[in-house]
């Protein structure tokens, strides 16, 4: 009986397992997690102080959000995330360079996802400040409201920079993308109503007080903190599967911040755009992308030389 040498199946299994380093590290730490919120470890309850004994039946309080920083340590935060957005939106219309855009999209996952663990964050913040605005003794911090506020003017300046190279949310996506299926036209469309529906309710709960549901659900902020109850770990999971063969599913059909964009970005001052003195409308770019973010070239780009 011939032997099949240990080498050939290895030398076909490597560059699959290089292409999935992004997922399979994700995965590595997702499992990391669900082992250390079994084990008990881990910031879900956030501070780590003895609770008060209130009887083995009571149950406390799951707290989605981190204590807030303060003075000028939120400052700091606010300054990176000012950075962060001037500098894509040079990258984006000035430099044209992919891979900074990639690099920068790595530091801001850094900073923003696994330093600050997610928080404060833009998307989770449309719960804070519908509140401050239903509920005038909740008092909203001015760099939560500068969080929110900064992307939605870059949008109206130069286009959704955030989700393309800030987000913590979008860069997760991107990093465990493997091989991003075309999604059907009218699947896109009917699945791009819903972040429309999940920002109503969002803002009704936050509204009423009954919980800023944007951040409890979020799918990642449990795992950059190493700690989820068993269904965030199992939505934390899915996210991420799905994420390898559809690009980006959480920012196309689930990120209610990104109807805010969207909107603001239509006027945008400054617009990314393809080489318009080079296209030659083949379409090419626009079947590739894997987030179905390029329109139709237009005629008028057509170059006349
Ligand atoms: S659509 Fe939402 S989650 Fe996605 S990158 Fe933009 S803000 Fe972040």
């Amino acid at each position: 009986m011939s032997r099949i040498p240990i080498e050939q199946p290895l030398k076909r299994i490597a560059p699959f397992l290089w292409r999935a380093k992004g997922a399979l590290l994700c995965f590595a730490i997702w499992g990391l997690f669900g082992w250390a919120s079994f084990i008990g470890y881990g910031a879900e309850s956030v501070e780590r102080f003895p609770p008060p004994d209130l009887g083995e039946n009571y149950q406390f309080p799951f707290s989605s959000q981190l204590p807030a920083r303060e003075g000028w340590k939120a400052w700091i935060d606010t300054s990176v995330l000012l950075l962060a957005l001037a500098l894509a939106a040079w990258i984006a219309l000035k430099w044209r360079n992919r891979k900074a855009m990639a690099w920068l999209s790595v530091a801001c996952l850094a900073y923003f996802g696994f330093y600050r663990l997610g928080c404060v964050c833009p998307i989770g913040a449309i719960g804070n400040i519908t509140l401050g605005i239903f509920d005038p003794s909740y008092a909203v911090p001015l760099y939560v409201i500068a969080f929110f506020a900064l992307p939605l003017v870059f949008a109206l300046l130069c286009g959704r920079v955030f989700c393309a190279a800030v987000c913590p949310l979008g860069a997760m996506q991107s990093l465990v993308m493997l091989k991003p299926a075309r999604m059907p036209r009218a699947l896109d469309r009917g699945l791009g109503l819903i972040p429309y529906f999940y920002l109503g309710i969002a803002v009704l709960l936050a509204a009423v007080g009954t919980m800023f549901i944007i951040c409890r659900y979020d799918p990642f902020v449990s795992f950059w903190r190493v700690s989820a109850r068993f269904h965030i770990w199992i939505w934390s999971g899915a996210v991420l599967l799905i994420s390898m063969f559809v690009g980006r599913p959480y920012c196309r059909y689930l990120c209610p911040y990104s109807v805010l964009l969207a909107m603001l970005s239509r006027f945008s001052f400054w617009k990314v755009k393809t080489t318009p003195d080079k296209c030659v409308i083949c379409g090419l770019c626009r079947d590739a992308c894997p987030y179905g973010a390029i329109r139709e070239a237009d005629e008028e780009f057509r170059p006349t030389s």
